[in-house]
């Protein structure tokens, strides 16, 4: 089970996203359609999705780590798109680790999943490298994730910039994002086999 938060929604459309035309797109419509492809891919490869949001709603920080919480996944992934930087950057709470606690307070109870979460971060950054997407860690508070008692990383898009020549591809290219969205599919493939070895 596979938890996709698209980020934003609703009244946040979240930062700008300028395509190749230079055409805004609001980063909650980006971040809905890499939910919608990524759901997709996991699906056809056997993996149960929730998602937060199927639609164009308005959701808070609290709602979307109830429905983490409630879902009981082996890995959440809350996804941002931004113009800034390059290539795939993944984030984990910034909250100190803490093991084995039965009691965690709802607003840092990602800190009893941090480890875990560092370890999924890792295999995402492995199939994101394995693409040849550009990758960078990070870590960062964020609301939605510190309330998350699963493992639990934010993905966050900006354009991959390319050296020289080779501008790179933008947000909206569509073999971009297909490059993404399948890395991320594989990391979750990836993510099943470890949790099912002993
Ligand atoms: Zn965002």
């Amino acid at each position: 089970m596979v938890v996709i938060d698209a980020a934003h929604g609703g009244d946040d459309a979240g930062a700008s996203i300028l395509g190749q035309g230079g055409q805004p797109e609001p980063e909650k419509a980006y971040t809905l359609a890499l939910s919608v492809k990524l759901r997709s891919l996991l699906t056809a490869r056997g993996i149960s999705v929730v998602t937060t949001r199927e639609s164009d709603v308005t959701l808070d920080a609290a709602q979307r780590a109830e429905i983490a919480d409630r879902a009981q996944a082996q890995a959440c992934l809350s996804l941002h798109a931004s113009m800034n930087g390059a290539g795939v950057h993944l984030f984990i709470s910034s909250l100190a680790p803490v093991e084995g606690g039965n009691f965690a307070p709802w607003k840092t109870a990602q800190a009893a999943w941090v480890s875990r979460s560092v370890a999924l971060a890792g295999v995402l950054n492995s199939a994101l490298l394995h693409a040849g997407l550009t990758v960078s860690l990070g870590r960062t508070a964020l609301t939605a994730i510190d309330s998350m008692t699963c493992p639990a990383v934010a993905v966050e898009v900006a354009p991959q910039r390319g050296n020289g020549k080779d501008s790179g591809a933008s947000l909206d290219d569509p073999a971009y994002q297909t490059t993404v969205a399948d890395a991320l599919a594989a990391a979750m493939l990836e993510w099943r086999a470890e949790g099912a070895q002993p």
